[in-house]
């Protein structure tokens, strides 16, 4: 049964909008949820709803859940409260390090605040499924997740605790898993797309969650902490932390000269080097020292002179977690009887991890390991031998690693990542099914993130003016607002009510502002919360005639009440 759409009298509301945000906002999404009155900070990357913040993020809630449903996958929710066993199984308990919020009960056994559940679904779904008919299956859940950033920061982007669509697929094998992937891709675009965001996909790092295949999905924006690395002729597009450029074959053919010591007094930085020695940054290797903190080993990592170290890359190469890689000290550099600054891989005897692209360069400049001293005509192989990888951060205009053409770069905030994790976690927590012959075969999974108020902050950071937040319609807390320019007045206040009782026949979500204030606050208010429609009565309310101004363009209407009332109707219809 249909009751007729939300109405409501602005005098009965909780409107808390603020002239000035706090200091610590710089981000245009946090500035405005807190003017707004959407949010309220409780403590460090921790925040409270408020009704009119809470209406937009369930609308955007209720568009995932619609879009998961029609996908066929199955809505649960389990407890934020995780037990450490279970991270113990898949090795997660030690690995995910500082930002895992642990605790201890009264009886000394200790548990965590999920950071994500995939350890929970895994060994839900081995407990639940027993035939191997029941597969696959995609569980999902809309839950509150934790994770003790460093620095949590530009509001509810990248807070302490955050609300996530987390859900998680199980197949029989591999090729299983590539549909549920692919379903669960086309899933996320027809999500964002109805949310209105402006994205891209790109291929990503699998970091702490593991597996061997991933996606991103990015909304463009200048203040996204990611980088995007693209190519418009081929559609490569990739997170800085996973994308690949073609090696740059600047030294390639070159005969190898004699190695040579030379004096660089004080000359510790690449661009000092250079300009002494009068040499292309290009000629010159970077050679970087970390600890491994799995093994407590330093590990020297080489890129070219004008390249920086990607650590994801070093992390993935020595198959260690994103915790685990420092930058060493002063002193130990010491300990490997070096120096800052004239650091080279000639005689180190420490782990060496040498970036593809310094492999195939000749008589390249390092450090000499020695105070005040390079080394030149120094030659991979000959001089000093590692192992190869990608190591480098790719940079625009380097080529793409698919087509060869120039790379370009957008800042991007990742709202969503999809993962195919294989038997990850089925192994570990033995989730497995039956075969015919009755062999326990490992379940593959898959799992498929969105930050749902992250996402929130992206819509706002992509729909925003000098006025306020300008919400789609189909998320905004309200449709349409009508603002009586004197609520007094006895023919604006009928036909204020008119409309206000017209609209709530329908669908239409209504607000009548029948507070007593100025009519230019009240303006101020409905453009800095982002309501779509509002609509005016005042000047021409003996002819029935009211102004209806469209948030977004700013474009003002002039049209008779029942004009405007099947106009907004007609709008909120027409909502996907
Ligand atoms: P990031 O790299 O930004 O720290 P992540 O890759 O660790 O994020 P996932 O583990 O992929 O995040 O989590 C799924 C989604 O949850 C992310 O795509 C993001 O939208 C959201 N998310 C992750 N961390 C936070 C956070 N601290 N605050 C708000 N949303 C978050
Ligand atoms: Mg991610």
């Amino acid at each position: 049964m249909f009751y007729g759409g939300i109405t409501m009298k602005a005098s009965k509301m909780l409107i808390s909008t603020l002239k000035e945000a706090p200091n610590e906002a710089i981000i245009s999404s946090h500035i405005l949820l807190i003017r707004a009155g959407m949010i309220r900070k409780l403590v460090a990357g921790v925040y409270n709803y408020l009704p009119l913040g809470l209406r937009t993020l369930n609308k955007i809630e209720n568009i995932i859940i619609d879009e998961m449903d029609r996908a066929g996958a199955l809505q649960i929710l389990s407890s934020a409260i995780q037990p450490k066993e279970l991270w113990e199984a898949s090795g997660r308990w030690q690995k995910y390090g500082p930002e895992l919020m642990r605790f201890k009960d009264r009886h000394n056994r200790e548990f965590c605040l999920g950071p994500t559940h995939e350890e929970i679904f895994t060994d839900l779904v081995k407990n639940e499924i027993k035939s191997r008919k029941n597969l696959p299956i995609n569980l999902y859940q809309i839950q509150t997740k934790y994770r003790d950033e460093l620095r949590p920061r530009f509001g509810l982007m990248r807070g302490r605790e955050f609300i996530m669509k987390d859900s998680y697929s199980f197949d029989l094998n591999e090729e299983g898993l590539n549909q549920s992937y692919e379903l669960m891709y086309k899933t996320y675009e027809k999500i964002f797309t109805r949310l209105g965001i402006d994205y891209k996909v790109v291929l990503a790092d699998t970091g702490a969650i593991g597996g061997d295949g991933s996606h991103q999905f990015m909304a463009l924006s200048d203040v996204g902490e990611s980088d995007i690395i693209y190519c418009e002729h081929c559609n490569y597009a990739a997170d800085e932390e996973k994308a690949q450029a073609k090696i740059d074959l600047y030294h390639d053919n070159i005969e190898e000269k004699t190695m040579e010591l030379v004096l660089t007094p004080n000359k510790k930085t690449i661009d000092e080097v250079s300009d002494f020695l009068k040499l292309n940054k290009k000629d010159i290797v970077k050679s970087m020292v970390y600890r491994n903190l799995a093994n407590n080993e330093l590990v020297l990592v080489m890129v070219r002179g004008d390249r920086e170290v990607n650590p994801i890359k070093v992390i993935n190469a020595l198959k260690i977690a994103e915790h685990e890689l420092v930058l060493a000290t002063a002193e130990d550099i010491l300990e490997i009887h070096s120096f800052e600054g004239f650091v080279g891989p000639v005689g180190l005897n420490i782990k060496t991890l040498v970036d593809e692209e310094v492999a195939y360069m000749h008589n390249i400049v390092v450090g000499a390991n020695k105070k005040d001293y390079h080394l030149t005509c120094v030659n991979f192989k000959r001089d000093f031998d590692g192992e190869v990888f990608d190591l480098r951060i790719v940079s625009k205009n380097d080529l793409c690693p698919i087509c060869g053409n120039p790379l370009k770069m957008e800042k991007g905030i990742e709202m969503g990542q999809i993962f195919k994790l294989g038997t990850k976690y089925s192994l570990p927590l033995k989730c497995t099914y039956q075969d015919e012959l009755g062999n326990n075969i490992p379940i593959v999974m898959g799992c498929y993130g969105i930050g749902v108020t992250r996402t929130m902050s992206s819509i706002i950071e992509q729909n925003h003016d000098e006025f306020g937040i300008i919400w789609p319609l189909n998320i905004a807390p309200y449709h349409v607002v009508i603002v009586p320019i004197n609520y007094e007045d006895e023919l604006i206040k009928k036909g204020s009510d008119y409309i206000y009782n017209r609209l709530n026949d329908t669908k239409v979500e209504i607000i009548l502002d029948d507070r007593e204030a100025k009519p230019g606050f009240k303006f101020k208010d409905w453009e800095l919360i982002g309501i779509p429609y509002i609509i005016t009565i005042g000047r021409k309310a003996s002819e029935n005639i009211c102004e209806l101004k469209k948030r977004r363009t700013l474009e003002k209407l002039e049209l008779s009440y029942d004009e405007a009332i099947e106009f907004i109707k007609k709008q909120v219809e027409n909502i996907k």
